[in-house]
């Protein structure tokens, strides 16, 4: 019998059966815990997908600013 790893806990397992796809999960426990969380990173990801744009702006700003600030120094030189 193959020692799979949990793709959840880590803990090595042994397959039941030959047949049919290999298990991810130890336990249906396991594959419900990856179910949830696969569920909350989802709502993450769209969560911050759409706070990510605004903080796009300041970063332009910084950007202009500290070119001017070279272009200050260029000058003096
Ligand atoms: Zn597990």
């Amino acid at each position: 019998m193959d020692t799979l790893y949990c793709a959840c806990c880590g803990r090595p397992f042994l397959r039941a059966s030959s047949r049919g796809p290999a298990p991810l999960y130890c336990s249906r426990d396991c594959r419900l815990q990856i179910a949830v969380r696969r569920r909350a990173w989802t709502a993450l990801e769209n969560a911050s997908a759409r706070h990510a744009e605004p903080p796009a702006e300041p970063t332009v700003i910084h950007w202009s600013r500290a070119a001017g600030g070279r272009r200050a120094l260029g000058q003096r030189a």
